[in-house]
C-alpha cells in the first residue's frame, strides 16, 4: 500500500491528542497554583497596614505574588496534664519548644496580595514583627519540564498505551486506522503455483471451475456470443475437503492475482470497517483486474439478517457493502469472486440469489478412489518404500477429508523418523491411520491385569458380534493398547470394498447390536457394567434414534419425519419436528429397540462363549490381534464345537 494513504488517517487523531493533552496540562497548573494560595483568610492590604499599626502581627512571610500573615496568639498553652509534661522530660524532649510550636501552629493565618510597597520592610522592623521569603530553589528549566514536559509525557504514555491495547484486540490498525484498510487484511498472491493436478478427485467441482478458468484466459470467445459469466461462485462442503485449496488451484491455473481473505477479518470492533475494508478490497482488485478475490468462511458476515435475537449491525454492514459491490462491478473485466462456507444453510438469501454467488459448487469428502487419489498427491512429498499399498490405506479411511489424509501421511512420515527410518513404510502408514482415527497410542498409560481383561473381552465382544451377523462389516484389527483420544481399546472395522452410501435397515440393527455387545460381555463374563460402554452406547443410541426419526425405519411412525439435520455439512445436530407426546414416544421406542438388540447380543456371545474366552486371551497375551488371526481362531473353535 502507498504511503500516502498511511498517513492520512494518523493526522486527525495527532490533531485530538495535542489539544487533549494542553488542555490537561493547562488544567493542572490552575490547580496547583490555586492550591499554593489558599491558606488562610484573604485581607485587604489596608487591613493589613491597620493590624500592623496595632500590633497584632507576629509575623510575615513574603512572596512574589502575596504576604502570608500569622496574627499574635495571645492565649496561654500549656499541657493538660502534669504527667504528659513530665513524661516527655523523662523521654528527653525539650517542653518549651513543643509548647512554642504548639504556640506557633495556633496563630491566625490572613494573607493579602503583594504591593510594591518600598516602606514595608521599614515598618516591619519598626514594629519589630519578623519576617523572611521562601527560598527559591527550584530553577526556571526544571520548573518549566514539571509544569509542561512531565504531564504531557504522562498523558502521551496513557494514550500509546491505550491505543496499543486497542489495537491488540481489534487485531488491526487500532484507533489510528480505524476505517482505513490495512494492508494485511488481505493477502495478495500474485501467483498461487497450485493448479488443479495438486487436487486430486472433486472431478466435479473441477469441472465447474473450469469454465471460470476458460472465461478469464478467454474473455472475448464469451462476450462474442453474448455470454455473461456468472460473478461468484460459492464452494460448499465440510471442512478439510479442499475448498481453499480448489480456489488457490483456479488462481493459478487462470495465471491471475489471487486475493484472499477470512470471512471473520470483516468484522471488526467499530461499525463501519467492514464495510470499508470491502469497498477497498474490491477497488484494489479492480485495479488488478482479471484476478479472483477469495472469501474464506463467508458464513462469518453472510449470515442471514433476519431471525436473529440480536441484530449485529457491523455485520450487516459489512454485508449490505458486499452485497452493493457484487453488484456494482462489471464482470466483464474478469474479476471472479469465489467464496467457501461449510454452512451454506446459514447464509443470506440475498448473497444467494441470482448475479451475485448463483453457483454452487459442492465439495464433498472423497469416496475411495478420491482418497486414493488425495494420497497418491501427498505421498509424493515424502520418501517411501517400494511396497506400500494406498489401496489399502484408502480402505481404511472412510469419511476422512483430504486435510486429514494430508495428516496422515505427514504423521506417517513423523512415525519413520521416530524408527530411525529413511523411507515410510506401509506399517507406518497403518499406524498412521490409527493415531488420527483413534488418537495416540500412549504407552505410558498402564491397565491394571483386572482391567486389561475387562477390556480385552470387552473389545472381543462386538469382534464377535461383527463377525457372526451378516449385515456388518470383516474386523481389520483389534487392540487394547490405550490411546490418548480416550478409548481403552478399539476395535477396527473395515469395508471389503467401498463404502457403500445406503444401509439397510438390517445393516443398522445389525451395527448396534456390535455396538451394545461391548457391555454385553461385561454383563456375561464378569457380571459388572463398566465405564468403557460410554462410547458405544452414545453411538447406538444416535443409530437407533436416527432409524426412528429420521429414516422412517419403525413400526409404529412409518415414514414419517420426526427430527431433520441442521448444519449437514458440520457436526449435523438433528432438531426435533415433533410434539412433546410423540418425543415421548419415541424415547420409549428408543429404548425397546436398544433392549432388543442387548439381548440378541447376549444371545450370540452365549453361543461363542468358546471363542470369546479363546481369543480374549490370546488379545491378553499379545494385545493386538489382526483381523486374519481373529478369523482363523474363530472358526477353529466352531469346528471343534461342531466336531463334538
Ligand atoms: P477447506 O478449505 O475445505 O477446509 P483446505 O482446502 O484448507 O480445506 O484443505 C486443507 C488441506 O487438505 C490442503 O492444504 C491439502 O493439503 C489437503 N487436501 C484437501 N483436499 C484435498 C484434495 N482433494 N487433494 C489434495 N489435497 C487435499
Ligand atoms: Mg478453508
Ligand atoms: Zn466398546
Amino acid at each position: 500500500m502507498d504511503n500516502k494513504k498511511k498517513r492520512s488517517p494518523l493526522k486527525s487523531p495527532l490533531l485530538i491528542f495535542l489539544v487533549i493533552s494542553v488542555a490537561a496540562t493547562v488544567l493542572l497548573n490552575v490547580i496547583m497554583l490555586s492550591m499554593q494560595t489558599s491558606r488562610g483568610q484573604e485581607i485587604s492590604y489596608s487591613n493589613f497596614l491597620k493590624m500592623l499599626n496595632e500590633e497584632k502581627i507576629d509575623e510575615v512571610i513574603l512572596s512574589r505574588e502575596q504576604l502570608t500573615i500569622y496574627e499574635k496568639f495571645d492565649g496561654e498553652i500549656e499541657f493538660k496534664s502534669n504527667d504528659a509534661a513530665a513524661l516527655m522530660s523523662i523521654l528527653g524532649i525539650d517542653t518549651d519548644s513543643v509548647l512554642e510550636n504548639a504556640r506557633k501552629s495556633s496563630r491566625n493565618v490572613y494573607y493579602t496580595g503583594y504591593i510594591a510597597d518600598s516602606r514595608l520592610l521599614e515598618m516591619l522592623d519598626e514594629k519589630g514583627v519578623q519576617y523572611s521569603t521562601p527560598i527559591q530553589r527550584n530553577n526556571p528549566i526544571l520548573d518549566f519540564f514539571l509544569t509542561w514536559i512531565l504531564p504531557l509525557g504522562i498523558i502521551y504514555l496513557l494514550f500509546f498505551l491505550l491505543t496499543r491495547s486497542m489495537s491488540k484486540k481489534m487485531g488491526g490498525g487500532g484507533i489510528m486506522g480505524i476505517g482505513q484498510s490495512s494492508a494485511k487484511m488481505y493477502n495478495v498472491e500474485n501467483a498461487t503455483g497450485i493448479t488443479f493436478a495438486d487436487v486430486a478427485g472433486q472431478e466435479e467441482a473441477k469441472e465447474s471451475l473450469r469454465e471460470i478458468v476458460d472465461y478469464l484466459h478467454n474473455p472475448s470467445k464469451y462476450q462474442a456470443i453474448g455470454a455473461k459469466q456468472p460473478k461468484g461462485a460459492l464452494l460448499v462442503g465440510p471442512p478439510g475437503t479442499g475448498k481453499t485449496l480448489l480456489a488457490k488451484a483456479v488462481a493459478g491455473e487462470a495465471k491471475v492475482p489471487f486475493f484472499s481473505l477470512s470471512g471473520s477479518e470483516f468484522v471488526e470492533m467499530f461499525v463501519g470497517v467492514g464495510a470499508s475494508r470491502v469497498r477497498d478490497l474490491f477497488k484494489q482488485a479492480n485495479a488488478k483486474a482479471p484476478c479472483i478475490i477469495f472469501i474464506d468462511e463467508i458464513d462469518a458476515i453472510g449470515k442471514s439478517r433476519d431471525n436473529q435475537i440480536s441484530s449485529n449491525d457491523e455485520r450487516e454492514q459489512t454485508l449490505n457493502q458486499l452485497l452493493s459491490e457484487m453488484d456494482g462491478f462489471d464482470s466483464s473485466k474478469g474479476l471472479v469472486i469465489l467464496a467457501a462456507t461449510n454452512r451454506p444453510e446459514v447464509l443470506d438469501k440475498a448473497l444467494l440469489r441470482p448475479g451475485r454467488f448463483d453457483r454452487r459448487i459442492i465439495v464433498e469428502k472423497p469416496d475411495l478412489k478420491g482418497r486414493e487419489d488425495i494420497l497418491k498427491v501427498h505421498i509424493k512429498n515424502v520418501k517411501t518404500d517400494t511396497d506400500i499399498n494406498l489401496h489399502e490405506m484408502a480402505l481404511a479411511t472412510s469419511g476422512a477429508a483430504g486435510a486429514d489424509l494430508a495428516n496422515m501421511v505427514n504423521e506417517a512420515a513423523l512415525r519413520a523418523v521416530r524408527c530411525n527410518r529413511k523411507t515410510v513404510t506401509q506399517e507406518d502408514l497403518m499406524e498412521a491411520v490409527e493415531i488420527i482415527i483413534a488418537g495416540k497410542e500412549k504407552k505410558d498409560r498402564i491397565l491394571s491385569e483386572k482391567e486389561k481383561r475387562i477390556v480385552a473381552f470387552h473389545e472381543v465382544g462386538h469382534a464377535i458380534a461383527t463377525a457372526v451377523q451378516k449385515h456388518t462389516q470383516p474386523v481389520h484389527k483389534i487392540t487394547i493398547v490405550p490411546r490418548t483420544m480416550g478409548s481403552l481399546g478399539y476395535t477396527m472395522q473395515v469395508p471389503e470394498e467401498e463404502e457403500h452410501y445406503l444401509m439397510t435397515k438390517d445393516e443398522i440393527v445389525d451395527q448396534i447390536t456390535v455396538f451394545l455387545a461391548g457391555r454385553a460381555t461385561e454383563e456375561l463374563v464378569f457380571n459388572v457394567k463398566t465405564t468403557g460402554a460410554a462410547n458405544d452406547i452414545e453411538h447406538a443410541t444416535e443409530l437407533a434414534r436416527s432409524m426412528i426419526t429420521q429414516y422412517g425405519m419403525s413400526d409404529k411412525f412409518g415414514m414419517a419425519g420426526l427430527e431433520s439435520i441442521q448444519n449437514k455439512y458440520l457436526d449435523g445436530r438433528s432438531v426435533s419436528n415433533c410434539s412433546e407426546e410423540t418425543k415421548t414416544d419415541i424415547d420409549k421406542e428408543i429404548v425397546g429397540l436398544l433392549k432388543n438388540c442387548y439381548e440378541k447380543a447376549t444371545d450370540i456371545l452365549k453361543k461363542n462363549r468358546g471363542a470369546l474366552d479363546e481369543i480374549s486371551e490370546f488379545l491378553i497375551n499379545k494385545e493386538t490381534i489382526t483381523g486374519d488371526q481373529f478369523m482363523e481362531i474363530f472358526s477353529r473353535v466352531k469346528e471343534e464345537k461342531n466336531d463334538d
